[in-house]
């Protein structure tokens, strides 16, 4: 009933369309795939009129000239998979499936979560897009993307933020550049995902996304869905190739 693409969206709308919407903006001031079209939604889809579309009065109203623009959004940034695909050698690139409701040590806290999640969290990467879409100046790649439990092992590590809650972006250095010079670049990358895309530095509040401070990543830039409640992690949030990242369905109205 509410295939996205099939209607037009505003305040006070409710429906998985709705909650493909907030997915698909999440990098436009950013809030929660609820469904719920409240202040928040019309915010981002306003930030998005205004940003992306160059309206001077937006409507905060998601028409079909909003549906097709993002569309195109989408297809202006594409997402590079070969370049998150876990480098074990063992998995199909985005972990087994196993660890459903393991977590290391004692904490049952998603930071310890050692779940292969199947795929990469959508939203965080349509949040990418937007990094892409704000900083053009800045030559993002991703240095480090999905990276499961045998990954780990290989290297030594017990962090679970990346079997598909996490992507590393590194900016290529410009020659002359010095390692204090990409330092000061990644804290102003961060400044402004905390300033456009509601993300936060750390992992203090609930259903943010996070970046880690740059005493943990000085010279990349660490970003995450690990502080989304449970409910925000279902396995149908996550992708592993470009089709289903987009989802493309024909605007219809
Ligand atoms: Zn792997
Ligand atoms: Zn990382």
């Amino acid at each position: 009933m509410s295939t996205y693409g099939t209607r037009l969206l505003s305040k006070g709308m409710q429906g998985a369309d709705v909650e493909e919407l907030q997915i698909r903006l999440a990098g436009f001031r950013g809030t929660l795939p609820d469904g719920e079209f409240g202040p928040g939604t019309e915010l981002q889809v306003a930030k998005f009129q205004v940003d992306v579309m160059g309206r001077s009065a937006p409507s905060g109203i998601a028409d079909s000239s909003t549906l097709k623009a993002i569309d195109s959004f989408a297809d202006q940034f594409l997402i590079d998979f070969s370049r998150l695909k876990c480098r074990c050698g063992m998995c199909d690139g985005f972990g087994q499936g196993k660890f459903r409701g393991k977590y290391l040590g004692n904490r049952k806290t998603e930071e310890f979560h050692l779940y292969e999640y199947p795929g990469i969290h959508r939203m965080l990467l349509w949040a990418v897009r937007a990094a892409h879409f704000y900083m053009p100046k800045h030559p993002f790649t991703f240095s480090s993307g999905y990276r499961c439990s045998v990954n780990n092992q290989q290297n030594h590590r017990n962090t679970t933020n990346h079997c598909g809650k996490a992507v590393d972006l590194d900016i290529k250095p410009k020659p002359g550049e010095t390692r204090q010079d990409d330092v000061l670049k990644c804290r102003e990358v961060r400044g402004k995902l905390v300033e456009l895309s509601n993300a936060q530095i750390g992992w203090e509040a609930r259903n943010r996304k996070s970046l880690e401070p740059d005493s943990m990543a000085p010279t990349w830039v660490h970003y995450d869905v690990r502080s989304y409640e449970a409910k925000y992690l279902d396995d149908r949030y996550f992708c592993k190739d470009l089709v289903t990242l987009n989802a493309r369905t024909p605007i219809l109205f």
